[in-house]
């Protein structure tokens, strides 16, 4: 007992401190709007919760943020579980129908919500059970909003607030962060995370980003800015990362490629990470043509990254790694490595094992399972669910016991998830669960095939779903987006995917014989290839 009376809790707290002691004359950056030092931004914070704890936000409560990537969003990450109190990152992009759902379901009893969303929130407000203060984020002049419990305008809460802030110790047990998943079937679930999650999953992704490799992908020589929402997966933790290696940091508000594009040039951006329809979005934009990333570092998760979208992030000057991860999982699990084998090797070999999903960070155990849980061979061809464990992983669905439990059955998280690991540890996902397509009595990566369409010059985007076939069970279809004055259809795709089935690496029913050209294909909220909508679209499409 007099040892542990010693002992230091892991506390968000700490990861603020150390930014604030290598740099405090590095910058926070809001867009072309606003920019201060980390001294200001550490008094930010205390006065942010000075301001939270005269509003009567309590340890214990909960309190949602709805806004796009800025600085105070970045405040509230640090101030709101500093004080002991929970921050609910909500998915602005979720329906309204879903945002009132998961703010009833997370207890909110706060809210802090910018001025763009306040007809949306206006209008769903009469339905929140729980909620009883509100404040205002905005850009703008008018600091007054008709809210329930208006408790003020944030920038003059913080003026009026005290720059200083005992921020005691706690438990370090204790939730710090909820949000939910974006649900492709039912309601969306809640994950949850407590201090001593977050400072470990911290840790682990700075030594991960910095040591590993002849690569260093993040110090506080670089610059990073987001995106991917902070409301998803708090921008994969990857702020607490950067404030607490004290890293200038650019947060550019809502997702606008024209602006993203004009503060990466501005701000001199040379780190960040995204979904792949993201980067596509940046590289297309406008204010990009022409321009060289020099060597901009930008991870990719979420989704696979196809070789196709690898090369042509190159040619352009961005160095692209791979990750994997999910909400379920903080997010960080594992990222495209180069051991010095590979590193050896051809150039196709490094980038096969740089878009992998890559071999888990450290304190990370990965394995793949049957389905009545035997852990199968990590040989690099046998497949089966992937299954984590992991000091950051959600230990459930809050408030959904039955679904905690089917997540963590037989004492491993499930990721639904399929994978093989080769022998170097290296986890390939192959696809999800309910996304293979099972043809000719064997199992298809849709995921894998996507990689390969993606490589065709004419086609700039592609999604692959399995249809029913009276003979083969399923067979593949293609969705492809196809660049301005090109053509494609199933012969031109088949000649494409030829020397694949040739050299052994898809099998010849993977050869789409249906395909379909499109503007644009359904994404999710997130902006993933989003499955469900797509096998309608199809099977419309077939019906016609
Ligand atoms: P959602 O399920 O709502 O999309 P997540 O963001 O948690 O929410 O998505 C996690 C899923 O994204 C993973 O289970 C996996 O299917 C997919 N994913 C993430 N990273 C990769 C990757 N590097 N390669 C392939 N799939 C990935």
């Amino acid at each position: 007992p007099t040892e542990q009376a010693h002992s230091t809790p892991l506390l968000i707290k700490n990861l603020l401190l150390s930014g604030v002691r290598y740099e405090a004359s590095q910058e926070i950056v809001y867009r072309d709007i606003s920019r201060y030092d980390y001294a200001t931004f550490n008094q930010r914070i205390c006065r942010l919760a000075n301001a939270l704890t005269q509003a009567g936000v309590k340890a214990g409560d909960t309190v949602a943020v709805l806004d796009w990537d800025s600085h105070r969003y970045l405040e509230c990450m640090f101030a709101i579980p500093m004080i002991g109190a929970v921050l609910h990152t909500v998915n602005v992009r979720l329906s309204p129908e879903q945002i009132v759902y998961t703010m009833n379901h997370a207890d909110d009893i706060m809210v802090l919500v910018n001025s763009e969303f306040l007809p949306l929130y206006q209008a769903i407000e009469p339905q929140l059970t729980t909620v009883t203060s509100t404040i205002l984020l905005t850009d703008g002049e008018d600091k007054a909003a008709e809210l329930r419990g208006f408790a003020g305008e944030y920038e003059q809460l913080l003026a009026a607030a005290d720059s200083t802030y005992e921020f005691a110790d706690f438990d370090e047990n204790s939730v710090a962060t909820t949000f939910y998943t974006t649900g492709t079937t039912g309601n969306p679930k809640g994950v949850y995370f407590t201090h001593r999650q977050l400072v470990l999953h911290t840790l682990t992704q700075a030594g991960m980003l910095n040591g590993l490799g002849h690569e260093q992908l993040l110090s506080n020589r670089d610059v990073y800015m987001p995106i991917t929402p902070m409301f998803h997966v708090h921008a994969w933790g990857m702020p607490y990362t950067a404030t607490m290696l004290g890293v200038k940091q650019v947060y550019p508000g809502r997702y606008d490629p024209e602006l993203l594009v004009k503060l990466i040039q501005q701000e001199q951006v040379t780190y960040s990470h995204c979904v792949p329809t993201i980067l596509q979005m940046l590289l297309n934009a406008k204010a990009a043509e022409g321009h060289d990333f020099g060597g901009m570092k930008i991870i990719i998760g979420g989704s696979a990254l196809t070789r196709g979208l690898y090369k042509t992030a190159g040619a352009r000057g961005i160095r692209l790694s791979g990750a994997y991860g999910m909400s379920e999982t903080c997010p960080l699990i594992s990222a495209g490595y180069n051991n010095l084998q590979i590193e050896a090797g051809s150039e196709e070999e490094q980038i096969t094992y740089k878009i992998k999903a890559g071999v888990p960070v450290p304190l990370v155990e990965a394995r793949i399972m049957d389905t009545e849980g035997h852990f199968l061979p990590h040989d690099g061809h046998t497949q089966g669910e992937l299954v984590l464990r992991a000091p950051w992983l959600t230990q459930g669905y809050f408030k959904e016991p039955e679904k905690s439990r089917e997540l963590w059955e037989h004492g491993w998280m499930h990721t639904g998830d399929v994978a093989t690991i080769d022998p170097t540890g290296s986890i390939d996902i192959r696809d999800r669960i309910k996304d293979v397509i099972k043809t000719g009595g064997e199992w298809l990566s849709s995921l894998e095939l996507e990689s390969l369409i993606s490589l065709h010059p004419a086609i700039r985007d592609v999604a692959v779903v399995g249809v029913p076939d009276p003979r083969w069970d399923e067979r593949p279809f293609a969705l492809v987006v196809v660049a301005a004055g090109q053509e494609m259809d199933a012969r031109r795709l088949a000649e494409h995917l030829q020397p694949f089935v040739d050299d052994g690496r898809i099998n010849k029913w993977a050869v789409p014989t249906q395909i379909a050209v499109i503007d644009e294909i359904p994404k999710t909220s997130v902006g993933k290839l989003d499955k469900k909508r797509i096998r309608v679209e199809i099977a419309d499409w077939l019906e016609q």
